[in-house]
């Protein structure tokens, strides 16, 4: 069982390059146990998703830095639980916030801005390890994974969750790019994935393909409800769809549901008419 503490810094992992997790103090039921950042590095350290505006827990950030230097602030994306903490400490410690502008959609924290374009595939090296930019559209169209080459540990933020699944909000969020994404990180060798919410994962192919199955079990699961129901609304499809979800759920349930839907018009399986959907097979 992974031990969460709220604001220690915990070790995760058995890696040479050492990673900390601080657990953020913003528990809830998006969140889960809170978010997490991480610290990495021996002496030229970088921070991942540093989290909401908190004073007490960029406290915390800087005593566990101590006198060494941050380099950068490194963002998966730029949701309200991982980005806004990012500004004061960059002020605190003078580290380069790492990360891509966050799109026009609700939830976004627009005070993210990079002083560089960071793109797929760049690299920033740091000596003793390297970190690797992943780009992983999908949960939102700036999403980035951090891949911590030397060890082979992948930082997901909310691209792969453990505990739970991500919230694919369109129209920023795409459900196509979501399952593509993950294909991607089908080609990598990974030995660790660290996710923005819930303990260290130390099965990543495993995780990855259950996440794929489970998210083409729900559409297959979808047709079905629309094949029985006919043309039908979110309303009614939902119900049926996600009958095994809990209610407090559906709401959320729906953003996903409406995701699935649109990857299904775009492959043009389904049609929306005058807020009816109806497959086209
Ligand atoms: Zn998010």
């Amino acid at each position: 069982m992974t031990e969460f503490v709220v604001s220690e810094p915990v070790a995760v992992g058995d890696t040479e390059v050492p990673v900390f997790r601080i657990l953020g103090r913003n528990p809830g039921p998006m969140t889960g146990p809170g978010t997490n950042s991480y610290l990495m590095g021996t002496e030229r350290l970088c921070l991942l998703d540093p989290g909401p505006l908190d004073p007490e827990q960029l406290q915390c950030f800087l005593h566990a830095i101590g006198g060494r230097k941050l380099e950068y602030i490194l963002l998966t994306h730029t949701h309200g639980d991982h980005s806004p903490g990012a500004a004061p400490l960059a002020e605190a410690t003078g580290a380069e916030v790492v990360g891509l502008p966050a799109p026009d959609a609700i939830g976004q924290d627009r005070s993210f801005k990079p002083a560089r374009i960071w793109q797929n595939g760049d690299v920033i090296d740091l000596g003793e390890y390297r970190l690797e930019l992943i780009h992983t559209p999908g949960h939102v169209s700036n999403h980035i994974c951090y891949l911590l080459v030397e060890e082979s540990l992948l930082f997901t933020g909310d691209h792969v969750l453990q505990g739970t699944t991500s919230v694919i909000l369109p129209p920023d969020g795409n459900m196509s790019d979501y399952l593509n994404s993950l294909r991607l990180l089908q080609e990598r060798e990974l030995r660790y994935l660290a996710p923005g919410h819930g303990g260290l994962m130390s099965q990543p192919q495993t995780e990855i393909a259950n996440l794929i199955a489970h998210r083409l079990k729900r559409e297959s699961k979808i047709v079905s409800s629309m094949q029985s129901l006919g043309a039908s609304s979110i309303d009614e499809l939902v119900l049926e769809a996600y009958d095994d979800v809990a209610s407090h759920l559906i709401p959320w349930a729906k953003k996903t549901l409406t995701a699935h839907l649109v990857k299904l018009q775009t492959e043009g399986r389904a049609t929306l008419d005058d807020s009816l959907w109806s497959l086209n097979e």
